[in-house]
């Protein structure tokens, strides 16, 4: 398996008008039992395994949790595991150097801050602290962990962070009441493999063969092994449509499908998915 994603809570501290989860105050979190069989049944030869949310350090005793079980457990040693945040926490240099100790000691290689956009700085987010450049806080924060523990800044070994530049939101959550304008245009379908490599799994357990969870699930990945799962939904019509030809196969096996919808399917596969899957999710 190339990657799972474990979006383990939909609480968030913000309510960004682009969550295509509709993340907020109210929303679920996975309980530390669930996510410890969760990481059970995740696959041995997964290269990598992604934490996010909602947003992962409101609930960061669950996320620790999950972290620890990890390493006592070993298991998963050789993944790569990256953690995702808005950055609400990046005040100064000290409060990342604190993070990033944390998650190293935890064997996390990467923390991804996805909140450099328009959206984020709504809703309180300081976009001008999350650069990288010499003076900022996530750079001192590297630096000090660098001197720390006696390795390069830029050494592989430390951990990366990585702040990548905003892109459009797809049409899913809250951010269906975007303007058209500002929503993206997306034209390739993450499922569509001759296999399912990417398994991304919600608060409840359930596993998605994509991030966008508008397919219905696959099965719990609290009760059986994800390999198992993606063995099973290969066998299933639907989802075999799906990842041999995406939406539009899906479609067809449906009995959903319209020749003239063909450019709408193309064009934007994600947005045909949670249209004909809207009733069986
Ligand atoms: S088309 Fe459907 S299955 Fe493929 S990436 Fe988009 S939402 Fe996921």
């Amino acid at each position: 398996m190339e990657q799972v994603t474990i979006q383990f809570t939909e609480n968030c501290n913000l309510q960004c008008s682009h969550c295509y989860l509709s993340c907020g105050l109210q929303g679920r979190t996975m309980d530390k039992n669930s996510l410890e069989k969760v990481l059970q049944n995740i696959p041995e030869n997964t290269k990598h395994v992604v934490f996010t949310g909602g947003e992962p350090f409101v609930e960061k005793d669950t996320l620790m949790h999950a972290l620890y079980y990890m390493r006592i457990n070993s298991i998963l040693p050789k993944a790569r595991i990256h953690v995702h945040t808005n950055g609400f926490w990046i005040k100064d240099d000290i409060s990342v150097y604190r993070v990033l100790r944390q998650l190293r000691s935890f064997r996390v290689s990467g923390l991804v801050v996805t909140s450099r956009d328009s959206y984020h700085k709504e809703q309180g987010i300081d976009t001008e602290k999350l650069g990288m450049h010499s003076g900022s806080p996530i750079f001192k924060g590297l630096e000090m962990l660098a001197t720390a523990v006696g390795i390069s800044r830029t050494s592989g070994r430390l951990i990366r962070v990585n702040v990548p530049n905003a892109r459009k939101p797809l049409p899913f959550g809250r951010a269906k009441l975007l303007p058209e304008e500002s929503l993206r245009n997306y034209s390739e379908c993450d499922a569509r493999a001759e296999k399912i490599y990417n398994v991304t799994i919600s608060p409840d357990g359930n596993a998605y063969p994509c991030c966008w969870r508008q397919t219905p699930s696959i099965g719990s990945a609290v009760e059986t092994p994800i390999e198992v799962l993606a063995e099973e939904a290969k066998k299933n019509e639907v989802f075999a449509a799906l990842i041999k030809g995406g939406p539009m196969k899906a479609a067809e096996v449906l009995g959903a499908y319209d020749e003239k919808d063909k450019a709408r399917y193309q064009a934007n596969p994600c947005v045909e998915c949670e249209r004909i899957f809207k009733d069986l999710r």
